[in-house]
């Protein structure tokens, strides 16, 4: 383009050696454009083989098994201050596709997947409930988690799904609500002492909180095994005054 808008001002010399320089760039830009081709090949979300042009996210096996797992279901979290409505997609067991996405999407493509897993969650709420005003939160993960796996997969997943939300014309906002003041990871602790690390961890922002009496809110989660950081996240949307709904991918143990 410079030279192409500035070419009477160069003689002959002066201009080939410019296009020389030119020529080597488009080269090298080619160069990388066609290695990064050769090196990034589109994996399954799930099983992280080889997709084929006519797949997109999942690999025909996986997407089969999807279908089969992946049914919206309406449970329940109970929390000190009555039953809070939960919709998630999937359960979480071992061998499942499920299981594969979630335990993935905590390691690699992090974004890819995300967008996968807030597309099918979209899906759901959209025929559960109306969407618009809502406000989208997450139940954050712990310190030691955030550590290891070097991103919250909560976060990750309310950003993504609102991301979703937005491109299909929806006014649905994220808010960065709780704080997470534990280092212990949830999934190492009994029953017991998860409701009790659960109860003294998850600390709401009372600014952000006070705008919230009638608001409806969007609690999400990737699993939702004990529920106890839900409901305690979840009772203290509800002593704001919001109308909450929690949402998970998956939920492990029994349907309850
Ligand atoms: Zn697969």
């Amino acid at each position: 383009m410079f030279i192409q808008k500035n070419v009477k001002y160069f003689d002959n010399v002066q201009l080939s050696i410019l296009l020389a320089f030119d020529t080597i760039l488009c080269y090298n830009i080619r160069m990388i454009k066609l290695l990064k081709s050769l090196l990034y090949v589109p994996k399954c979300v799930a099983c992280r083989c080889t997709l084929d042009d006519t797949e997109h996210f999942m690999c025909s096996v996986c997407a089969a098994k999807w279908i089969y797992e992946a049914r919206p279901r309406t449970s329940s979290i109970n929390s000190a201050m009555g039953d809070v409505p939960l919709i998630y997609l999937a359960r979480y067991v071992p061998f499942s596709v499920t299981h594969m996405l979630v335990w993935q999407s905590k390691r690699v493509e992090i974004t890819r997947r995300s967008q996968f897993l807030a597309a099918e969650l979209l899906l759901a709420l959209k025929s559960e409930m109306p969407l618009n005003g809502a406000y989208v939160t997450y139940v954050p993960c712990s310190a030691a988690t955030l550590r290891s796996s070097g991103s919250d997969q909560s976060e990750t997943l309310a950003q993504a799904l609102v991301a979703e939300a937005a491109n299909e014309d929806f006014d649905v906002q994220l808010l960065s609500l709780f704080s997470n003041r534990s280092s212990v990871q949830q999934k190492s602790l009994g029953a017991e002492a998860r409701a009790e690390n659960a109860r003294t961890k998850h600390v709401i922002d009372a600014k952000k909180a006070a705008n919230l009496r009638g608001k409806k809110v969007l609690l999400i989660d990737d699993v939702v095994t004990s529920g106890a950081s839900m409901a305690v996240c979840a009772e203290q949307l509800m002593g704001a005054g919001a109308e909450v709904t929690c949402i998970a991918v998956a939920r492990a143990g029994k349907d309850k």
